[in-house]
């Protein structure tokens, strides 16, 4: 940059920066710190939104990872219970697991960006949902009623292309 802005420079600027914010006029923050007009003016306009747009860029980018995080969180815990409740041949809470995992798949890829809200999508060409879905039918393999249960819920649930 050719010239310097002297609000940029000065040792204040963060008072400054906050004053702005306010909706503090340029007159009164120029004479306040010792400024002039046409710099307040300048540094405003030019500088400080583009700060103030970057700051709210970075503070979406960290709430998408920390939804991100939270989801991965839950499937861990909703596979959890499923190896659990597999152990403990209980069917129902099984069935409700897998419910919730393949909800949180769903949502880790729409928040990874993998997915889109189009019905096209295509979950089944997942890597992880189909590992998950090789583990849920092997667990099922002693009870084939609850297998063809489980496998045509989760057909139904797919892409109606079952
Ligand atoms: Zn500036």
């Amino acid at each position: 940059m050719p010239r310097r802005c002297t609000v940029c420079d000065h040792p204040q600027k963060h008072s400054i920066d906050e004053t702005l914010i306010t909706g503090a006029p340029y007159r009164s923050v120029a004479k306040r710190f010792g400024l002039s007009e046409s710099a307040v003016y300048r540094h405003k306009t030019e500088h400080l939104s583009a700060h103030l747009s970057k700051a709210r860029e970075a503070e979406e980018v960290a709430q998408a990872d920390d939804l991100l995080d939270q989801v991965r969180d839950l499937q861990g815990r909703a596979l959890d219970i499923l190896g659990r409740a597999e152990k403990a041949g209980d069917l129902r809470t099984a069935l409700a697991a897998i419910s919730q995992a393949r909800g949180n798949l769903e949502l880790l890829g729409k928040l990874a960006g993998e997915l889109d809200e189009r019905p096209v999508v295509n979950l089944n060409a997942s890597p992880e949902w189909l590992e998950l879905r090789a583990v849920i039918v092997a667990a099922l393999k002693p009870y084939s009623d609850a297998r063809v249960a489980v496998l045509r819920a989760l057909e139904a649930g797919g892409n109606g292309s079952a």
